[in-house]
């Protein structure tokens, strides 16, 4: 993934005098049909608009346009009238906005859409930097009501798909006896699983509407017959 950096007009977000306290990641998408992250980023620096983003993301790179410790804003206004679960814990002044480019046209949401797939990349390197765990990474729409980012929020197993793929790798234990194991999505069953076998799984992937969990082994089986384990 190419990294690219172009600040935002100050006139956009918040210089921070201190150190900031970053305790949530938020993801966005740009709703347009076009957008890549040098497009977004040079219309960030050239504009006065008064929103902002720190990081874009499309199908190849990933854009900086507002410092990690500067304050953004992406996150600030109510759509929910007050009612969103995160209103008032997340704020501009304690997370990171993370603004997915490419999304709207593409109906393949998991985590083989390049650009979730590169959001994933960039969201799980930032928990790992501010020690975030993904309970704290949230949706626009979380925070303020707002349909963003829509394809995460109209399909509620897509947000599920993605969350899982922030936490791998994880074990599971299967809890039923003979899940079938696959040797792809769709292909033939290699293997039945005995009930509580526990599996280390590196992916996560949505097919209609089913989650399948990819193993460390490479083969594919239903996640919802399994328990996640809790490991810390
Ligand atoms: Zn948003």
């Amino acid at each position: 993934m190419k990294i690219l950096e172009k600040i935002s007009n100050k006139l956009n977000y918040k210089k921070s005098s201190k150190k900031r306290n970053i305790e949530f990641l938020v993801e966005h998408y740009s709703a347009g049909t076009k957008d890549t992250t040098q497009n977004e980023l040079d219309y960030f620096a050239r504009e006065n608009v008064g929103v902002s983003a720190h990081d874009f993301v499309d199908d190849f790179s990933v854009g900086h346009s507002v410092p990690y410790n500067d304050v953004a804003y992406h996150c600030g206004v109510d759509y929910s009238n007050g009612k969103a679960p995160y209103w008032g814990k997340c704020t501009n002044y304690n997370s990171i906005g993370i603004e997915m480019c490419a999304l709207k046209d593409d109906k393949i949401l998991d985590l083989r859409n390049p650009t979730i797939n590169n959001a994933i990349i960039l969201t799980k390197q930032l928990m790992k930097e501010y020690n975030i765990d993904a309970d704290h990474v949230v949706r626009h729409y979380d925070v303020c009501g707002k349909n963003c980012p829509a394809p995460l929020v109209e399909d509620a197993a897509a947000w599920k798909c993605f969350k899982y793929n922030l936490q791998t790798p994880f074990k599971v234990k299967t809890t039923k006896e003979g899940v079938k194991a696959y040797s792809k999505i769709g292909g033939a069953v290699v293997d039945k699983f005995e009930l509580g076998k526990k599996i280390t799984i590196t992916e996560v992937y949505l097919q209609n509407e089913h989650l399948y969990a990819k193993s460390k082994k490479g083969i594919f089986f239903r996640l919802k017959y399994t328990k996640k384990l809790v490991t810390r």
